[in-house]
């Protein structure tokens, strides 16, 4: 493209803030415990980082993750997130999905009425469980009663799209107890919930009880049992299945994980965060100091930010788009393959899509291919075959 010309393919930009109160006992995202006198700085080198790495094409859907974003003060997410909604602008900022993700006990009436203003418009919660004892085994720091009142202040402030983050398959969980976290959770009347199995990451002090027996996982067959009855159960409530683990009110799917499950471009500002521009992906440094001091030092930095840097040809972008399109329920659409890739999928994944097929884990439909109910079940060993 000439350097003259402007780019208008639009993207999703992702803003990680590694702030939390304390640490969950099973997370193995970037995050570290609140410093707050190391906040200010933070937010500097994210600004800058914007202002730098900016690709000055349309933004399609805005997402603040982390770490805790709540657990900023007031005038620190004030700092971060206006210079985004200005790069919005006015016109076009309410067709932008602009997601900011919450802690039950982090999400307070200032907070809520701050993100509204700034122009947040949807609001991620991450609930886990409405049982007191998994959310100890979690090491989570809210009760069920916090996620109640977050739900209620986040209507009060104006949203009108919430998600909930569920996790089943934890230590000691029941069918009973998640189907009663699942149906308070849907008394709530969320637009969105996304319910993940929860998976012993390397490194993490969950991990580490297993190890030494303190926590029995979850039994394969209870997972299998807990994850169809919850498909059985949010569908039967209206809650469109749109990707293995989430689901949504028609209309309400999440646009920014989407960009994702589609492979297409985005955006990564912070420490830890990953882009994807013109085919190359990057990560930035997982270190809050060193991603901070990079940036409050002047100049680019260029690759003392980036820690990971690779090129994805035409063929590794297709197989990487068909993988990630296998989450989504619709599957691999082949014309959309087609136009995302070049690459016609019946022609590049005949053996895989063939093999499945025959095992019954995959389904052919008008123009697609995807997982079927027992392929849900495998999909990760299903995904894998078309790397
Ligand atoms: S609040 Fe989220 S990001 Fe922070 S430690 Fe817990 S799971 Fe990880």
């Amino acid at each position: 493209m000439n350097p003259s010309e402007t780019d208008a393919r639009p993207i999703g930009w992702y803003v990680h803030l590694p702030y939390c109160t304390t640490k969950c006992g099973y997370c193995d995202f970037y995050s570290l415990p609140t410093r707050p006198e190391k906040i200010p700085e933070l937010v500097t080198a994210i600004q800058r980082e914007a202002d730098a790495r900016d690709p000055h094409r349309p933004i399609r859907t805005v997402f603040i993750g982390g770490g805790t974003p709540t657990v900023l003060p007031a005038e620190a997410l004030r700092a971060v997130l206006e210079p985004i909604r200005r790069r919005l602008g006015e016109p076009d900022a309410g067709a932008v999905e602009f997601t900011c993700e919450a802690n039950p006990s982090s999400a307070d009436e200032l907070k809520l009425d701050l993100l509204r203003e700034l122009g947040v418009n949807r609001l991620s919660l991450g609930a886990q469980s409405f049982n007191p004892d998994e959310l100890r085994v979690l090491e989570r720091i809210h009760d069920p009663a916090h996620i109640t009142e977050a739900v209620r202040l986040a209507r009060r402030a104006g949203f009108d799209n919430v998600n909930l983050d569920l996790i089943f398959a934890v230590p000691g969980q029941t069918r009973r107890s998640w189907l009663d976290s699942l149906n308070r959770a849907m008394d709530l009347a969320p637009e969105h919930i996304a319910c993940y199995a929860l998976t012993f990451e390397e490194g993490t002090a969950l991990t580490k009880q297993k190890r030494m027996n303190l926590v029995r996982p979850c039994d394969e067959e209870l997972e299998a049992e807990l994850f169809e009855s919850t498909i059985d159960h949010l569908t039967a409530a209206g809650y469109e299945h749109y990707e293995i683990s989430n689901f949504a009110r028609p209309g309400r799917r999440c646009r920014h994980n989407l960009i994702y499950w589609n492979n297409e471009e985005y955006l990564g500002l912070g420490p830890s965060a990953v882009s994807y521009l013109d085919g190359v992906r990057t990560k930035n440094i997982a270190d809050v100091f060193r991603f901070t001091a990079a940036w409050l030092n002047g100049d680019d930095p260029g690759d003392r930010v980036v820690v990971e840097r690779e090129f994805l040809d035409p063929p590794h972008r297709a197989r990487e788009t068909a993988f990630q399109m296998l989450r989504l329920i619709e599957g691999i659409r082949f014309d959309d393959f087609r136009r995302a890739t070049g690459y016609d999928a019946p022609a590049l994944f005949s053996e895989p899509i063939e093999r499945n097929v025959r095992t019954g884990l995959l389904e052919r439909r008008d123009g697609s291919v995807r997982l079927t109910r027992s392929g849900l079940l495998l999909a990760n060993r299903v995904m894998q075959d078309f790397l």
